[in-house]
């Protein structure tokens, strides 16, 4: 079922100018998307909705807008060009290459829908009476389950820790995982594949320079650290933030914009006092679930998946995943970076990148809790989530993207009943109004029931009609997206009512 909704999705994005495929008359470029006139009004909303929440809102911190070129040694002091690296396995027969580690855990995912499976048989054999934590703890079948997938998780964890390749290939032996289209079990040993990007920067071949496209945007917050730190007058704990573009050669570039090769992030750097770093990391992980959720699409969806294999630089990791049309999945990374990356920038650029604390009269390299967002699983998550075919009282369907109305790429149509008799002078007369404060649309092809499906379609949450009446009565017919409700509103109220709703700044109020 799950994967009919997915293709709904795609084709639902695609036909309503939100994501196209890149390069498509050329026949496309594989994991890279474009996002269409809704589209990137939808991403705008969301890139507002997070910087404002995290850097208007917080005093302690400040955004920026670093360069997607860096020189060349940034990603040699983090890491990233020795051990940015994931783990493939090529199939000999089907001659398909995938991740390693993404056919192991999409093994515990099958195991995971088993138990999904036993809670919702039991949910309807128990009714009201259903303890969920209870009998995910007590029931024989699914206790098994959850400890199957603890022991090969923790075993995959260890082997990538220990760069042990050889055991993740016998661990995919063992469970006797098969190639996913085509059932072989003909697997070659595992390798390690480096996922960044090279170029050139230069003229003449000689004298190039190799560079990277960036593959995260943190680096160039960590660059810049002293700049801000030191022109904004800093003082711990505090924060820089951006949102960028940043690059990854995915080996399997699958699933729509989950997993593309070029996308954005929006990403978070917390400068804090050694030895309080986790407890801003316990902080942030709250205050990031708190930030999806107040979205509204509903709390169930998200949950942590605390790390078992961390990563070079960290002391404590986890994700905020959400329930994608293909299972629960990473949307956010949340990280305790220790000092890690500063210390390793002074090491290879000779500068010193510390704090002096005033309190205590000494300097030291801040620690660094990071919280890393992809804008374009933001988007997924949001949109996926949105998209419904409802059942009418009349027995008709209808298709609604019911997205978070501050989030809604137009927020109100304004559609004339008909295009003569003065109905189109009248209703621009509302647009140009209401389009100092809001995206607004005019309509006047096809009849008042095609443009309100339409609108539906596209997630608009307000529809206002100008008919005949309005030029004697000043009023207008205001139909609701959710409610389909449709009521007769004086213009002069109009943007009010509709504020109510669509502007962000309830959002914000209730973070
Ligand atoms: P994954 O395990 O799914 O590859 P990751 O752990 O490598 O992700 P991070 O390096 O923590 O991801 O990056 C932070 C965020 O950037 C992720 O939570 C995700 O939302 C986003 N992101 C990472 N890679 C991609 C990609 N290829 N396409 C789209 N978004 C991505």
């Amino acid at each position: 079922m799950s994967e009919d909704i997915f293709k709904k999705v795609i084709s639902h994005a695609k036909e309503y100018g939100f994501i196209f495929q890149s390069s498509e008359i050329y026949d496309g470029l594989s994991a890279v998307y474009d996002y269409g006139q809704n589209g990137a009004e939808l991403k705008n909303n969301i890139k507002q909705y997070w910087w404002k929440a995290m850097v208007q809102m917080n005093e302690n911190i400040v955004g920026i807008d670093s360069a997607i070129f860096m020189h060349p040694t940034t990603w040699k002091a983090s890491g990233h060009v020795d051990a940015f690296n994931d783990p493939l396995i090529d199939n000999k027969d089907s001659k398909k290459r995938y991740r390693a580690d993404v056919l192991i855990e999409d093994y515990c995912a099958k195991i995971e829908s088993k138990i999904d499976k036993e809670v919702e048989k039991a949910a309807k054999r128990f009714g009201e009476a259903f303890d969920k934590k209870e009998f995910l703890a007590t029931n024989g079948r699914v206790v098994e389950y959850q400890q199957k997938i603890d022991a090969i998780l923790h075993r995959m964890g260890q082997s990538l820790e220990k760069e042990d390749l050889e055991d993740v290939k016998a661990l995919i032996e063992e469970l006797e995982i098969a190639d996913p289209v085509t059932g072989s079990k003909n697997w070659t040993d595992v390798r390690q594949f480096n996922l960044m990007f090279g170029t050139k920067l230069g003229a003449t071949a000689d004298q190039a320079m190799d560079l990277y496209l960036r593959p995260e945007t943190a680096q160039g917050i960590f660059l810049n650290y002293l700049n801000v730190q030191k022109t904004g007058r800093m003082k711990l704990p505090f924060g820089i933030a951006q949102i960028g573009k940043a690059f990854r050669n995915e080996i399997v570039a699958r699933q729509f914009i989950f997993r593309q090769r070029e996308f954005e992030q929006m990403e978070m750097q917390f400068f804090v006092k050694p030895g309080t770093e986790l407890d801003w990391y316990a902080k942030w992980k709250e205050t990031r679930l708190r930030w999806h959720q107040t979205l509204g699409l509903g709390n169930d969806n998200y949950r942590f998946h605390d790390h078992e294999k961390l990563a070079h630089y960290a002391n404590a990791a986890a994700d905020i995943e959400f329930k994608f049309p293909f299972g629960f999945k990473e949307l956010e990374g949340i990280h305790s970076r220790t000092d890690f990356d500063l210390k390793a920038h002074e090491k290879f650029s000779g500068k010193k990148l510390q704090y002096f604390d005033n309190e205590t009269n000494e300097s030291y390299t801040p620690y660094v809790v990071e919280t890393s967002v992809g804008l374009d699983r933001m988007f997924l998550s949001v949109f996926s989530n949105s998209l419904k075919e409802e059942k009418l009282e009349d027995g008709s369907e209808r298709i609604v993207l019911a997205l978070p109305p501050a989030l809604a790429p137009i927020k109100v149509a304004i559609l004339p009943l008909v295009k003569k008799d003065g109905l189109p002078e009248f209703a621009e007369k509302i647009v140009k109004k209401l389009r100092l404060d809001y995206n607004v649309i005019y309509e006047e092809k096809d009849s008042i029931g095609k443009r309100y499906r339409r609108m539906d379609a596209i997630g608009t949450p307000f529809c206002v009609t100008v008919d005949h009446d309005s030029l004697d009565d000043n009023s207008v017919t205001l139909r609701h997206r959710d409610t389909m409700e449709q009521k007769r509103v004086n213009i002069d109220e109009l943007a009010a009512i509709i504020d109510l709703e669509v502007n962000m700044k309830y959002l914000f109020e209730k973070l």
